[in-house]
């Protein structure tokens, strides 16, 4: 028997689960259909970082202000999620210190924040002084009190948990592998049988490729594997996450570092390698030298879904109507999740978007003009 839904969302990562979370809340009836379990995508290997600031370099203007608004948002989602779940989504305050360790460094740095708020330089004497662990050959640091951090799969459980308390349905290992368009809704072919919507919204991370293509949007999605490790801090009380040169140590409610990550283009292999983990390892020592005498719990590799521009996909298809795409976060899928959720909410509900937005994240811009529709 055909199933049908008015919204079916393709993918149960963070993006999928608070697109769901999102358009429950507004009063649309969902259905999540997700291939493997919740939250096993990229999500699950992630540091949770919001890094608005730290991440502004690789942002414009338009990117900067949806991740801002997207930070903000957290808040909130933070707020209703316990309330309606009882999860704690480990949103952890103390922000990021962008640590500097030359003249040179510092300059760069100086012209990139100036016009931010929020960033504000600590010398040598200051951030020692917060942080004694630091290494000593820093020469200050620009820290980011809103770049604070969740914990990513605990988020992600918590954006489906409460947009199935408010009526979705989360269908876990049900894999799309067609979407057809029909006069008035979509049909899709699933592991599960056959359902129908509406609506669709494809949010299925660096796997989206394959729908998008049948869809005439081309491959504008590729990997970029990061490799992660995870310490106890038995030496020193961190009260904030490190970042230097696109590396980060970031600490976890209970008691682990996460220290990360290398950037591989165009790897789809999910092992970490030994010299993966030993450039992390490196970069970290340079931070926080005492990581050294920290036990070794675990480490993994995780996609990136990474486009061309660095911007996500999110809109509406330009000639299938009712078809949305949301994928493509690359390093920051964690802090867009919750304006992304919100931006196809409101597309669907014909509210207002910024025209900024809409521009900037259309998602037939990058076409490589491959294969024609489903
Ligand atoms: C090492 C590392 C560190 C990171 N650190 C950060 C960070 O600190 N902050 C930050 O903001 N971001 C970070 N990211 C990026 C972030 O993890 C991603 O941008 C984000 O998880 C993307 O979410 P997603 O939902 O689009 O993809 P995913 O989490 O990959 O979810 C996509 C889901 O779609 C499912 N799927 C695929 N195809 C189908 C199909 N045909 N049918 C049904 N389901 C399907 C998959 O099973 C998967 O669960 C990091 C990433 C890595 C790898």
């Amino acid at each position: 028997m055909t199933k049908s839904s008015e919204v079916a969302v393709v993918g149960g990562g963070i993006i999928g689960s608070a697109i769901a979370y999102y358009l429950a809340k507004a009063g649309h009836q969902v259905e999540l259909l997700e291939a493997g379990k919740v939250g096993s995508g990229s999500t699950q290997a992630a540091a949770g970082m919001l890094g608005a600031h730290s991440e502004f370099k690789e942002f414009g203007a338009s990117l900067y202000s949806f991740a801002r608004t997207s930070q903000a948002m957290y808040e909130e989602a933070e707020t209703d999620i316990r309330s309606l779940t009882g999860i704690d989504i480990e949103r952890r305050t103390g922000g990021l210190m962008q640590l500097v360790f030359n003249e040179e460094e510092k300059e760069m740095l100086l012209s990139q924040f100036s016009s931010l708020k929020g960033v504000t330089w600590l010398d040598c004497p200051t951030v020692t002084k917060k942080m004694p662990g630091l290494s000593k050959s820093v020469l200050g640091a620009f820290h980011m009190a809103e770049d604070v951090h969740v914990t990513p799969e605990i988020a992600c459980r918590g954006f489906h948990t409460a947009a199935s308390m408010l009526g979705a349905r989360i269908n876990a290992y049900t894999s799309v592998d067609e979407i057809v368009k029909e006069s008035d809704h979509y049909r899709l072919r699933t592991s599960k049988g056959e359902w129908q919507a509406e609506r669709v919204v494809i949010a299925s991370g660096v796997w989206s490729n394959a729908l998008l293509q049948r869809s005439g949007l081309g491959t504008p999605i590729f990997p970029v594997k990061g490799e992660c490790i995870a310490v106890t801090n038995t030496q020193t009380p961190l009260t904030c996450s490190l970042f230097h040169d696109q590396h980060y140590i970031v600490p976890r409610n209970n008691n682990e570092l996460i220290i990360g990550a290398t950037k591989i283009k165009n790897d789809w292999s999910t092992e970490p390698t030994l010299g993966g983990l030993q450039t992390i390892v490196e970069k970290a020592r340079k931070m926080l030298p005492e990581v050294d005498k920290m036990p070794f719990r675990r480490s993994w590799a995780g996609l990136r879904p990474q486009t061309s521009d660095g911007k996500p996909l999110i809109g509406e298809h330009p000639e299938m109507k009712g078809l949305f795409i949301a994928a493509g976060h690359q390093r920051n899928g964690i802090l867009l999740a919750p304006a992304t959720g919100k931006m196809i909410c409101d597309l669907i509900g014909s509210n207002v978007v910024p025209e900024e937005w809409k521009e900037a994240f259309r998602v037939d811009r990058l076409n490589t003009g491959e294969e024609v529709l489903m």
